[in-house]
């Protein structure tokens, strides 16, 4: 059985492990704002489900969520229309790197799963058709979650992603030739591009992700944010397409639900146990942390948490 102490020294000892090691890998810059970024920033927070919190390292310094903002709009999409989702998007790993095409041509535009590029911009038009405002709606959706009114969108990084953004584009018009998009491929993108600019830190991160953790989560005003079966649905996704062409690798080397960002970020959920964030903005060739992937094998490991 682990208790709290036990994570608590397992996450000082590795950090620290980590640290002395050389620190490779590659800092995204194809979002020109993103490559900005100190490479060395090192933080992780863990939060149990008894509402016991511990950090260290760089765990307080906001950092910029990308793709981990995808679990976020689609536990609000999944909220507001429930299973009618399932028609616009899929539920298949796609074995694909994030930003690719080529599935989309071969499955009518119905992306594989919402963890990937294609399938997070479906998702942004069902928001964006189903919310009186959808870019303040999942703001204040996430405040609400976290408890924390000190929650943007960066206008920086957003406009920085979308002057290079051809790819998203294409995809994003892509999609609306099949028709699986109700709304100005223009919108989705301005939304998708916000959505990815997010800014959180890896403390509010933990506290974010709790109702995927606890069934017994509630907001301030009695809220729940997902059903029982809703959030085991989302962890579902997250275990098998959380990290895109290298979901396999991270379900494989550390044993859990969770999500990547391009920003060097990683969120992992132990149902019932824990959810843990760590920050790192070196990335591998699959643009997933590097130091958060070994950081996460070696937790689950040596603390033998993991859901298997
Ligand atoms: N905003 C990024 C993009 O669309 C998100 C990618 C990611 O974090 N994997 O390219």
């Amino acid at each position: 059985m682990n208790s709290r102490t036990n994570y608590q020294k397992a996450i000082v000892d590795i950090y620290h492990r980590i640290k002395n090691e050389e620190n490779v890998g590659e800092v995204a810059s194809y979002i020109p704002e993103l490559s900005k970024v100190d490479p060395d920033k090192f933080g992780v927070c863990l939060k149990t489900v008894d509402e016991e919190e511990f950090g260290i390292g760089d765990w307080q310094t906001k950092f910029s969520i990308q793709s981990i903002s995808k679990v976020l709009s689609l536990s609000l999409a999944y909220k507001k229309l429930g299973d009618k989702l399932w028609k616009r998007v899929g539920v298949e790993p796609s074995g694909s790197s994030f930003n690719s095409l080529v599935q989309l041509e071969t499955d009518n535009g119905i992306p594989r799963n919402p963890l990937i590029n294609a399938g997070a911009m479906v998702i942004c038009d069902l928001l964006i058709s189903h919310c009186d405002d959808a870019n303040s709606d999942l703001l204040d959706f996430i405040r609400k979650i976290c408890v924390n009114n000190n929650i943007t969108y960066s206008k920086s990084i957003a406009n920085s992603e979308k002057s290079v953004g051809y790819r998203n584009a294409a995809l994003c018009h892509f999609i609306k030739s099949f028709e699986n998009l109700e709304n100005d491929p223009t919108d989705v993108l301005d939304f998708y591009f916000n959505m990815c600019s997010i800014e959180l830190t890896c403390q509010e991160l933990t506290r974010t992700f709790m109702y995927l953790v606890n069934d017994k989560f509630r907001t301030a005003d009695n809220e729940q944010i997902l059903n029982v079966s809703q959030a085991k649905r989302i962890n579902a996704i997250l275990q098998t397409c959380g990290f895109y062409d290298e979901s396999g690798e991270f379900s494989f080397r550390v044993g859990l639900p969770g999500k990547s960002g391009v920003g060097g970020g990683i969120l992992a959920i132990h149902p019932n146990e824990y959810v843990i964030a760590v920050w790192s903005p070196k990335l591998n060739k699959k643009g997933n942390s590097n130091r958060g992937m070994k950081f996460l094998e070696l937790f689950t490991t040596i603390t033998t948490s993991s859901i298997f």
